[in-house]
């Protein structure tokens, strides 16, 4: 590029002097007696020709080697007879040079050529493409250098500041990194929040099945080593099976919240094996099947609302009523009610939601109770059959759902848990 802006400058510095120096031979000529005073102008390289306005040469310094067609058929020369001046270049007999002619109609008529050769700018280039190319792998060399410097001196601090992850967010060394390093910080707070509540849950799940394994264990071994009277030996069988069925009733639940677990982050793939599901039909079903359950608790059961069709998984959808009045009856007290409600708000979003005239949660476990084995009474809890994952089931299925989940609840009043979907 440099090369060619240069050959540029130097075609047209030549451009300028031809035309100076025709300009000064023309205005010379006028005073000669004879043409061959014009060689007085031929010197450095300058060729200098005229011809009269028929195209007849009338003078030349040098032989050009044109003849006399050519001559008048130059394009240079017919420019200057037609406009006064012309110019044009032609490849020169010189090897790698080019030739300027520079032509200008003089007052008598006739026309003054000039010539210069100069060199092309390929000639220009390979003399000077060593050097270019030299200059450019010095500037390289320079330029990784430099890089390879600079790059260590920026990199120095991100390293540093790695060395102490705990502390990450203290040792920000550019200010452009912030927005970075607070997304590791709280990736890093998620990760460690995630194992600790992995840790809680494994001492949690290996807690709780390890009480009805101790009964079914201490029951079975009075059986096995004969303390057991014969007559209490269907009693205590009784016990193991229900012990037995509270820890498959667990061991499901975990099995369900591990499956929604994986389910969670991918709502839009869940979303193809949704179908249309009638949330009324779900009250219906959940009704007819917690009818039993509610009239042993002496709990009423109703469910009012209209057929509301929402896009979602059946099951899981079910086992969300399910749980939800399981825990209305569960956590009632006899004589209470149970309110089943389908539709749609008055933003069109449909809701279920089911409501309680029971026992109330305290306000300081409102917060808690999605949480996985969180229960506010556990003697309560247990008595009853729960294994405490009823509500982050809940949760999970909600969330499966894109769906929200509401809490209002005043103690010894009733609890309504509501979803939007
Ligand atoms: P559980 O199996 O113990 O019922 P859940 O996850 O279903 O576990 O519920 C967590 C806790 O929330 C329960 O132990 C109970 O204390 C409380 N709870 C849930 N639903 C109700 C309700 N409708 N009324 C009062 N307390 C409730």
């Amino acid at each position: 590029m440099a090369t060619s802006i240069f050959y540029n400058a130097f075609k047209n510095e030549i451009w300028e002097s031809l035309s100076f120096e025709a300009s000064s031979i023309s205005i010379a000529y006028a005073y000669f007696e004879d043409h061959a005073e014009l060689s007085i102008f031929a010197i450095d390289g300058i060729r200098v020709m005229l011809l009269d306005e028929h195209g007849n040469l009338l003078y030349q310094s040098h032989p050009s080697g044109e003849n006399a067609s050519e001559l008048t058929n130059a394009e240079e020369v017919i420019e200057a007879y037609e406009s006064g001046t012309g110019r044009a270049t032609r490849t020169s007999q010189t090897f790698g040079s080019e030739t300027y002619y520079y032509a200008i109609l003089l007052s008598d008529g006739n026309v003054l050529r000039i010539g210069q050769d100069a060199q092309t700018l390929w000639t220009i280039l390979s003399d000077s493409i060593l050097m270019i190319v030299l200059s450019c792998l010095v500037f390289l060399m320079l330029a990784i250098a430099l890089s390879i410097r600079l790059t260590k001196r920026i990199v120095a601090p991100i390293m540093e500041m790695t060395r102490d992850l705990e502390h990450i967010q203290n040792n920000v060394p550019y200010k452009e990194l912030s927005p970075f390093i607070s997304a590791i910080y709280s990736d890093r707070l998620l990760r460690s929040n995630n194992e600790k509540i992995r840790q809680e849950f494994t001492a949690n799940v290996s807690h709780e099945l390890k009480s009805p394994l101790t009964s079914i264990s201490g029951y079975a071994e009075l059986i096995v080593s004969g303390l057991a009277k014969p007559v209490d030996i269907p009693n205590f069988a009784t016990k193991i099976h229900t012990e037995a069925g509270r820890m498959i009733t667990l061991v499901e639940d975990i099995i369900q919240l591990s499956q929604l677990d994986t389910m969670r982050d991918s709502f839009s793939e869940n979303a193809s094996q949704f179908e249309q599901v009638n949330l009324y039909s779900l009250g219906q079903e959940c009704l007819d099947r917690q009818m039993i359950n509610a009239k042993r608790a002496f709990v009423s059961l109703t469910l009012s609302g209209d057929d509301t069709f929402i896009n979602g998984n059946h099951k899981l959808l079910t086992e969300l009523f399910q749980n939800l009045c399981d825990n209305a009856i569960r956590y009632n007290k006899p004589g209470g009610k149970v309110f089943i409600e389908v539709g749609r708000n008055s933003n069109n979003i449909a809701y279920m939601k089911v409501r309680d005239t029971g026992i109330g949660i305290p306000e300081e476990s409102q917060s808690r109770i999605f949480e996985r084995f969180y229960r506010v009474d556990k003697s309560h809890s247990k008595e009853t059959g729960g294994t405490g994952l009823g509500l982050a089931i809940v949760k999970h299925i909600a969330l499966v759902h894109d769906g929200k989940l509401h809490l209002e609840s005043e103690f010894g009043k009733g609890t309504e848990i509501s979803v939007t979907f």
